[in-house]
């Protein structure tokens, strides 16, 4: 029984292709700014975003939290979702790092409304109120399923922050999959952004990196931060080599991987379990076990013993399943019919 393995979308491991690029890389002291690869890349991708500079870094959390400590000072709040990775999995950074309030604001889908933050941002100088000083949004929306914020929400967004003065962070950590799915450009999301994260070892497929995007008064104390952090690293375009391979030739091609997902939900679904494929836009299916009878640690542990091991979602009664380089179109009706299967009678 071969393993298909839907846990997420990082259990990927680097294609011929990848490997190849990595093995000829040029390479150079990236602390001293002399990768040539490294260097190669942040170019790159500043372009594809819309941004002045990039820099590269060794994760996304590391992206993310240089972005909060270089735009926001102790005691300052940050407004973001109240599931977003940045609030519920980055083991307190933002706050025991970078000082900050972290204040969540709900939405059922990843995202919220523009008048969320004109509702909720203190942008008054007051001797009891934190400072709002960032808005931070996630786009695809992890916990939400893989969600996207749809484009009239986000230019209400970016627009509303534009006449607060309030600078938006993208936390783009699957930006393209984003990209990709509402078929536009992925400048067309992250150009009004005032700083952006990318992670290449997601869908991208790298077995690392990740790069922040921004203007150059920015990413200038960033780098100095990079340094703090213990981030900067040494003949790293060996890693940059993977991205730039990534970004030329793994983009496109995650449409695969949303198309997968699909197929798996409308299996799923039309076997009457509890899955809607109407939310599956990219590559995530969610399940939600609450009217099954079965508990999330039984579930999961029938799951891997059927060699398609799903993993949690952020509720209780939800387990999520995501889709990847890794799991080829060919092997979805075979996953379907053995979770069918560990959910059917006798499973
Ligand atoms: C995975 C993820 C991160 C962190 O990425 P790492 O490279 O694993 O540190 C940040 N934000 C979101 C939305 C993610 O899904």
């Amino acid at each position: 029984m071969t393993l298909i393995d839907l846990r997420s979308d990082v259990k990927t491991l680097p294609s011929p292709g990848m490997i190849q690029a990595m093995s000829s890389a040029r390479l150079g002291d990236e602390q001293a700014g002399e990768d040539p690869t490294v260097r190669e890349l942040e170019a790159e991708l500043a372009g594809i975003l819309g941004h002045e500079r990039a820099i590269f870094v060794p994760s996304a959390t590391m992206a993310n939290v240089i972005a909060l400590l270089s735009q926001v000072r102790p005691g300052e709040e940050i407004l973001g979702h109240e599931h977003s990775h940045l609030l519920r999995y980055e083991a307190g950074g933002g706050a025991a790092l970078a000082g900050a309030l972290l204040t969540g604001l709900p939405g059922d889908d990843g995202w919220f409304p523009g008048s969320l933050v004109r509702d909720h941002a203190q942008l008054a100088d007051s001797t009891h109120q934190p400072r709002t000083r960032l808005v931070i949004i996630e786009n695809t929306h992890n916990t939400a399923g893989g969600r996207i914020w749809p484009l009239a929400p986000l230019d209400d967004l970016y627009a509303t922050c534009s006449e607060v003065a309030l600078p938006v962070h993208l936390d783009g950590s699957r930006l393209f999959n984003a990209a990709v799915a509402a078929g536009v450009p992925a400048d067309r999301i992250s150009a009004a952004a005032r700083t952006v994260t990318i992670c290449f070892s997601k869908g991208l497929g790298c077995p690392g990196g990740a790069a922040l995007a921004g203007p150059a008064e920015v990413l200038r104390p960033a780098q100095r931060i990079k340094q703090m952090l213990g981030g900067s690293m040494r003949q790293a375009g060996v890693l940059a080599a993977a991205a730039l391979y990534a970004l030329r030739h793994n983009i496109t091609r995650l449409a695969d991987d949303h198309e997968a997902a699909q197929a798996l939900a409308r299996r799923l679904h039309g076997a009457g379990l509890p899955v809607d494929p109407a939310r599956v836009e990219t590559n995530f299916v969610l399940l939600d076990l609450a009217g099954l009878g079965i508990g999330r640690k039984e579930a999961l542990a029938r799951l891997a013993g059927a060699g398609v091991p799903w993993s949690n979602g952020h509720r209780p009664t939800v387990i999520r399943a995501v889709t990847h380089l890794g799991v080829p179109a060919t092997a979805i009706n075979d996953a379907a019919d053995r979770i069918i299967r560990v959910f059917g009678p006798g499973g």
